[in-house]
């Protein structure tokens, strides 16, 4: 990938001098009402996250790694505790007001890619654009440069079922981060993907968080786990120790 970004260097600058946090949370619980009793899908769950981390949420089938990441990304409104993303006091907005942080911040990327079937590739990197209201005649400009930095420029025209499993998950990730998000939720990302194209994707969210984009990913892999700086284990609900780091 040919990327614009600055240098590595940078990110771990940013990382030693303290950077500012871009996520906080303080005693998130999200639960369900279980017959009489309720069922906790996260226990007083706090964590900060500075801007340029890179971390992986790990643990067994039915942890909360999913609801965390839905509640990160404010697709969830369920939950009591408190939640800041940059100044945003996320607890206290509407659902109007969180979309518009949402869309302004954060790109997402998901185990089976969720690009729009009807949609070519162009057309699909445009979406984020327009949820940001950026307009039409400066939206082409943008696109074409993603399709450049990821390559894919041949495949502007194409439909997702006319792509591979890797490149749909290209297309999502240059999707993701077409409106420069300042953050990038992702769901088990290269869960449908073979190892050597699980490789690209990683490299590429390496290079992108190398770049001051901060990552944050579900994985049950060691592989990917391995490309972050931290990981923090769920069980339960719970977070399960100070997140550690991988390897
Ligand atoms: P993970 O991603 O770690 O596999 P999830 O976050 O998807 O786990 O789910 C955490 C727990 O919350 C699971 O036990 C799941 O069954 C439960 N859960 C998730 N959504 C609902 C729901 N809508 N109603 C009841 N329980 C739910």
């Amino acid at each position: 990938m040919n990327t614009t970004h600055a240098s590595p260097s940078s990110a771990a600058d940013r990382y030693g001098a303290e950077p500012a946090t871009l996520i906080r949370l303080r005693d998130v619980e999200k639960s369900f009402a279980q017959g009489h009793s309720r069922f906790y899908a996260l226990r007083r769950v706090s964590l900060d996250v500075p801007q340029g981390e890179f971390l992986t949420i790990m643990g067994p089938s039915g942890a909360g790694k999913s609801t965390l990441l839905h509640m990160l990304g404010m697709h969830d409104s369920g939950w009591t505790g408190e939640y800041w993303f940059l100044e945003h006091e996320v607890h206290r907005l509407d659902p109007k007001a969180r979309a518009r942080v949402r869309n302004a911040h954060i790109g997402f990327v998901f185990q089976s890619y969720h690009l729009l079937d009807d949609l070519t590739v162009y057309e699909n990197l445009e979406v984020p654009l327009s949820y940001r209201d950026v307009k039409k005649s400066a939206r082409s400009g943008i696109v074409c440069d993603v399709l450049d930095r990821f390559q894919i420029v041949g495949k502007k025209d194409l439909y997702p079922r006319q792509l591979s499993g890797g490149q749909q998950q290209l297309v999502a990730v240059a999707r993701a981060v077409v409106a420069s998000p300042k953050l990038i939720l992702a769901d088990e990302p290269t869960g449908n993907l073979h190892s050597e194209q699980a490789r690209e994707i990683m490299e590429l969210f390496k290079e992108l968080n190398a770049g001051g984009t901060t990552i944050i990913q579900v994985t049950h892999s060691d592989v990917n786990a391995s490309y972050s700086r931290r990981v923090l284990t769920l069980k339960d609900g719970w977070i399960q120790a100070e997140p550690t780091t991988p390897g």
